[in-house]
């Protein structure tokens, strides 16, 4: 099989890239640092191809077709060590870090399980910054700010550690096939390491109904006498939904309901 002969296998979100201009950008909107670059999803090698001339790349491809496609066009950036290629699925060999040194992941990520790859390299100390497309929804909740409807845990979650902006939009027609929705290029800029993991359940609590009110969704699992105080104190009326209270006020919010249990705990003995 070469590269000509490929049909696109729609159970690995195959959508190849082939407008080479959106390639450029993804390039030029590169950190400019020593990590490191990691793959996921090669494909055919459209990106691969101006990684490698950049820096060293660590891939990850599940398709074995692709796999040996890539071993034959890469052979020379293979044997120098430019180029390392792991076959399979990238979730399988991903323990708390993919690789054990500081990496940036640059990628056109399989669409069906992007939010998960990219919510397990915010988690992954080693990762360092995240530059990748995925369909435009899922990049917009990336990348969202307090007040906008999409506003919800993916944003709160980056916003937590990193900073984020939209580098471009993108069509279907630059791709092939072509997907069905738009697609967009993003950036995440780490600044510190992944924040405790219960602030993360305090979210998915706040965000359960994304449309009732926040003290409806809280007041399900915390004490409501204490969210009273919490709100008093943060100056939040009871009608404020979600997606209008910022960062910020989620950490004290989590930090208050957090005190208020290890108090109880102290007091309990245990
Ligand atoms: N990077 C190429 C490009 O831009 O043309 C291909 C991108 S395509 C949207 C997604 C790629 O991810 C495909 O090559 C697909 O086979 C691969 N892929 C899908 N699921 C994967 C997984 N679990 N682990 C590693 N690669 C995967």
């Amino acid at each position: 099989m070469n590269k000509n002969s490929v049909v696109a296998k729609k159970q690995f979100g195959q959508n190849f890239l082939k407008d080479e201009s959106v390639l450029h950008k993804i390039i030029q909107a590169m950190p400019n640092n020593d990590n490191k670059i990691v793959e996921i999803g090669p494909g055919l090698g459209d990106l691969t191809k101006f990684l490698v001339d950049v820096k060293s790349v660590e891939a990850f491809e599940v398709d074995t077709d692709l796999c040996k496609i890539l071993q034959s066009t890469f052979k020379k950036e293979i044997d120098t060590e430019r180029l390392h290629i792991n076959c399979g699925d990238v979730l399988e060999s991903w323990e708390s870090s993919l690789i054990d040194e500081p990496y940036d992941l640059v990628a056109n990520l399989p669409y069906y399980i992007a939010t998960n790859i990219i919510l397990k390299a915010l988690a992954d100390p080693m990762c360092k910054n995240i530059l990748v497309m995925t369909q435009l929804e899922v990049a917009e909740k990336f990348c969202a700010t307090v007040g906008e409807k999409v506003f919800g845990s993916l944003g709160i979650i980056t916003q937590s550690i990193a900073t984020s902006r939209i580098v471009v939009k993108v069509p279907p027609t630059a791709f092939d096939p072509q997907p069905k929705v738009d697609s967009a290029v993003f950036l995440i800029q780490k600044t510190k390491d992944r924040s405790d993991e219960n602030f993360e359940g305090l979210l998915r609590v706040a965000f359960k109904q994304p449309r009732k009110t926040l003290m409806k969704n809280l007041s399900q699992v915390y004490d409501k006498k204490i969210l009273q105080e919490i709100f008093e104190k943060l100056d939040f009326t009871l009608t404020v939904r979600p997606h209008q209270v910022s960062t910020s006020d989620y950490h004290q919010i989590y930090n208050i309901l957090k005190g208020n249990l290890d108090g109880r705990r102290n007091n309990t003995g245990n």
